[in-house]
């Protein structure tokens, strides 16, 4: 190419990242956020355009010009001026008042929110955009192996949800219909979390995962309640309306439960609980634009969190023994009395809990109450293990064999070898998570030798090779 050519294409490519028309209508997107008060223009009204790309909302400039009253720009009243002649942003300089402002310059984008678009009477989907049940399964399917039960309550659960959604959406007030808040149940690594997040993923909504841990009641130190929903908000790219409609997923919600026998002031066990209620339930809450903490510098917006789709998960240590108890209590007289032992192998236990038993573990009745969907997840054993390396539709050994299709070399696994790897992944006690961990390390020699000879045409990883005893089977091209 010569030179003035590659010039031109260059310009070209630079026109097109920094085109000011782009980036005018990028910003037209957004809310204008007061640089003083950091209220957006859609709760302070309109702003006043300083230099350096600064907006100020009415309240804040009329205060200004009242504290310098007399200092050469007079007793002026905002309220009766036209607020389109007020664009002081080609002016010279900033106006005498204005000069001790720190650190001048535009609010950046993550702090601003997406302005709102004009209501229309029409909800803002169609019922016909939802999946129905079979269709979100057949859905998780392909990506979550077993956990029948479990997809078919959220299936059944999420779709409620968006019906509910569009009926509110709609003025429909002659029933009411309750929100489907989902409480999830599983052990460690049984794919709660992975099952949330393929659910956002294939509805098209924005998702949050927070951690109950780290939340703490206001005032204390930690999270507030309020950060998991900012969190949603920038998964939404600070579009409150999408994040209206979005999911939010609240990880180990049993670390929150009531402590026993505490004297001091729990405040992370109920007091969050308290404190959530009012989020599962739908309220109006402010909340801080950008991520973080509430401060006097970040901006506030409203979001009202009735159509959030909220899901607790979390694994629940002990709850099989309340479970376990609270059966062989009930039937613990007579000769058909069950023993404690004999739960001990039902794999099903866990299906079988109630609020009750919820209750007895520390979680608060109010709570309970604003969860009503109850998925419980299965442990894994080793022959879903195996289905999970190999079934998904990005399984692990998929992604290895993708990868050394690319070196034109075809990877099998014996069904012996795949059945060491979930061995070994049981005894790590931590769910389908140890597999990528486990194959990875037994991967490494074979990524790393494979491509050195051009004229492999296959490997199969046998058991005697993860047994160290032997190597792989390698086959040379014809
Ligand atoms: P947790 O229940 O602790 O939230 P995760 O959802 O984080 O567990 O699971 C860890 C990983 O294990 C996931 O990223 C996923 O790849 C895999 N996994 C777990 N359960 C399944 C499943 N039923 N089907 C497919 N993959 C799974």
């Amino acid at each position: 190419m010569k030179l003035e050519d590659r010039d031109k294409t260059d310009k070209n490519k630079i026109d097109k990242i920094g085109s000011s028309s782009d980036t005018e209508k990028k910003n037209e997107e957004y809310e204008k956020v007061c640089y003083m008060c950091r209220r957006p223009e859609s709760v302070a009204g309109p702003m006043i355009s300083m230099p350096g790309g600064m907006e100020i909302c009415h309240d804040c400039m009329q205060k200004a010009f009242d504290s310098v009253m007399g200092s050469g720009w007079g007793n002026v009243d905002l309220s009766k001026l036209d607020p389109s002649s007020l664009d002081l942003s080609k002016m010279d300089g900033m106006p005498p008042f204005m000069l001790n402002l720190p650190n001048m310059g535009a609010i950046p984008k993550s702090q601003q929110v997406k302005k709102k678009k004009e209501k229309k009477e029409e909800p803002s989907f169609d019922l016909k955009d939802i999946p129905a049940p079979h269709q979100i399964k057949a859905k998780l399917d392909e990506y979550v192996v077993g956990q029948e039960q479990a997809k078919r309550v959220i299936s059944v659960a999420v779709y409620n949800h968006y019906k509910r959604v569009f009926v509110t959406e709609r003025g429909d007030r002659d029933v009411v219909i309750e929100k489907s808040n989902i409480l999830m149940i599983g052990p460690t690594g049984s794919g709660k979390t992975y099952l949330v997040k393929t659910l956002a993923k294939l509805l098209d909504v924005p998702l949050a995962i927070a951690d109950a841990t780290s939340l703490t009641e206001a005032g204390y130190i930690g999270d507030d309640i309020e950060s998991v929903v900012s969190k949603l908000l920038a998964a939404a790219d600070n579009d409150v309306e999408r994040a209206e409609h979005g999911i939010i997923f609240i990880d180990e919600i049993d670390k929150i439960a009531k402590k026993k026998n505490m004297n001091t002031r729990d405040v992370s066990g109920e007091a969050v609980q308290q404190e959530l209620l009012k989020l599962l339930e739908g309220s109006r809450v402010d909340v801080p634009v950008g991520g973080g903490q509430k401060n006097a510098m970040t901006p506030l917006t409203t979001v009202c969190t009735d159509n959030i789709l909220f899901i607790c998960g979390g694994a629940f240590p002990d709850l099989d023994d309340i479970i376990k108890e609270r059966l062989s209590k009930r039937s613990s007289i007579g000769f058909g009395a069950d023993l404690k032992d004999s739960f001990d192998k039902d794999p099903t236990l866990l299906q079988k809990v109630t609020n009750e038993d919820l209750r007895k573990f520390g979680m608060i009745p109010e709570f309970l109450g604003r969860l009503p969907v109850i998925v419980t997840l299965q442990g894994l054993n080793k022959e879903f293990l195996v289905r999970i390396l190999k079934e998904p539709k990005n399984a692990i050994i998929r992604q290895y064999e993708k990868l050394l299709e690319l070196d034109e070399v075809k990877l099998r696994f014996d069904d012996e070898a795949l059945e060491r790897i979930a061995e070994e992944a049981l005894k790590k006690e931590t769910g389908a998570r140890a597999l990528r961990a486990i194959l990875e390390e037994y991967m490494l020699d074979i990524m790393y030798e494979i491509p050195k000879d051009s004229n492999i045409g296959s490997v199969t990883i046998t058991k005697a090779y993860l047994d160290k005893k032997g190597g792989p089977l390698i086959e040379m091209r014809a």
